[in-house]
C-alpha cells in the first residue's frame, strides 16, 4: 500500500519514503534540490544525486552525535528487487542526477515522477518517460499560458542581454539556482563565449557536475581582491545580496525562472529581466508526459490544482493528491 503520510509519500511494504522533509530510517531521493533532498539515515538515490548530496548536507562534524548517511545508490534503468515489488529509477532531466522512481507490482506499474522537464539540456541526462499504470507527477507550470520559448531563443536573449551590458561598462548578474539553473545558464553563457564569475555555492555544485563527467565552460569563483567588473555574474537568488564590491559597480541584473511568464515577473523579482529558462516541465510538456505514458490514472501534486479539471475536461482520469490521501494500487 501506498499512502501520504505528513505529507510525504510513503511505501508501506518496502518501508521506503519518498522525497520525504522529515529525517527518515530509509528515503528516496529524486534530486538535490533542498525542497527535496534531506539527510535520512539511508538516502536511496542515482550516483549523481548522490555526490550532489554528500557535498549539499551539512557537515557531519558540526553533528557528531548523528551517524553519517548511508547512500543506497541505484543507476539509471538498472532495477532491483524488494520483496514483490521491483523498483527502477531513469531520469527526469531536472537537474543533474535526477530521477523518476518506477515500482512495478502485481497490480501494475506506478511511476513518481519528482521534478521533470522534457525539454533539451546542455547540462542535464537526457529524460525518459515510461509506460505507467498509474503516474503521481509534479505539475508547478500546468496552467496554458506557460508555454516556454525554445532554448535556443532564450540562449539568444541571455548572451544579447549580457553582451549590451557589458559593452554598456555595467556588470550582468544572472540569478539562478546553485543546482542546475546555475550550470545550464553557465553552458549557454559559456558557448556563447563570454567571460563567467561565479558565487561560491555556484562553483561547488559545477565541481560535482564537471566530476561527474558534464562539461561545463571555463569560469572564475568570486574573489573579491580580483574582480574587476568585466565578466558575467551567475550568482544564487538566495545569496542575492550582492558583496559590497559589485553593488557599488553599475549592474544589470536577470533572473532565469518560467515564471518569467508571469506579467511584470521581474518587478516581483527586483530584477531589470527575467527569461524563462526552467527546470520544470511547461504546460504542453506536462499534456505530452501523459500522453506518452499513457496511464489510466494521473495524481498531481506541487501545481496547479486546477490542473485536475483541465485534464478531466480532456477525457483524462486526474485527482489532486490530498494531505491524507491513499494510494491503493499496490
Ligand atoms: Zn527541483
Amino acid at each position: 500500500m501506498f499512502r501520504l503520510r505528513e505529507k510525504s509519500l510513503y511505501l508501506e511494504g518496502p518501508d521506503l519514503w519518498v522525497d520525504s522533509m522529515r529525517s527518515r530510517e530509509r528515503c528516496y531521493v529524486s534530486h538535490g534540490h533542498a525542497d527535496h533532498a534531506r539527510e535520512h539515515r539511508t538516502v536511496v538515490t542515482s550516483p549523481n544525486t548522490a555526490a550532489i548530496c554528500r557535498v549539499r548536507f551539512p557537515r557531519r562534524a558540526k553533528r557528531p552525535d548523528r551517524a553519517p548517511v548511508v547512500f543506497e545508490e541505484h543507476a539509471f534503468n538498472e532495477p532491483w528487487e524488494e520483496g514483490r515489488h521491483r523498483f527502477t529509477l531513469f531520469s527526469a532531466g531536472h537537474v543533474l542526477g535526477s530521477a523518476q522512481l518506477l515500482v512495478e507490482g502485481e497490480a501494475g506499474r506506478f511511476v513518481y515522477t519528482g521534478d521533470f522537464k522534457l525539454a533539451p539540456s546542455l547540462t542535464t541526462e537526457a529524460p525518459e518517460v515510461k509506460p505507467c499504470d498509474v503516474v503521481l507527477m509534479e505539475c508547478t507550470f500546468g496552467r496554458p499560458q506557460y508555454v516556454f520559448p525554445t532554448r535556443e531563443e532564450i540562449a539568444g536573449e541571455m548572451a544579447a542581454f549580457a553582451r549590451a551590458a557589458l559593452e554598456a561598462g555595467t556588470v550582468p548578474v544572472f540569478y539562478a539556482y546553485s543546482l542546475g539553473k546555475a550550470q545550464e545558464a553557465m553552458a549557454i553563457l559559456g558557448q556563447a563565449g563570454l567571460e563567467l564569475t561565479v558565487h561560491h555555492s555556484i562553483d561547488a555544485m559545477s565541481r560535482v557536475y564537471r566530476e561527474r563527467g558534464i562539461g561545463l565552460p571555463a569560469y572564475e569563483a568570486y574573489d573579491e581582491a580580483t574582480f574587476a567588473g568585466d565578466r558575467v555574474l551567475v550568482w544564487p537568488p538566495s545569496g542575492k545580496e550582492l558583496p559590497a564590491r559589485i553593488r557599488k559597480k553599475p549592474l544589470r541584473s536577470a533572473v532565469l525562472t518560467g515564471w518569467a511568464l508571469d506579467r511584470g515577473a521581474h518587478y516581483r523579482y527586483g530584477v531589470e529581466r527575467a527569461f524563462a529558462l526552467s527546470d520544470h516541465a511547461d504546460y504542453p510538456s506536462l499534456l505530452r508526459y501523459i500522453e506518452l505514458a499513457a496511464p489510466r490514472k494521473v495524481l498531481l501534486n506541487h501545481g496547479w490544482r486546477d490542473f485536475v479539471h483541465r485534464l478531466r475536461r480532456l477525457g483524462i482520469d486526474a485527482e489532486y493528491l490530498e494531505d491524507h490521501a491513499q494510494l491503493s494500487l499496490f
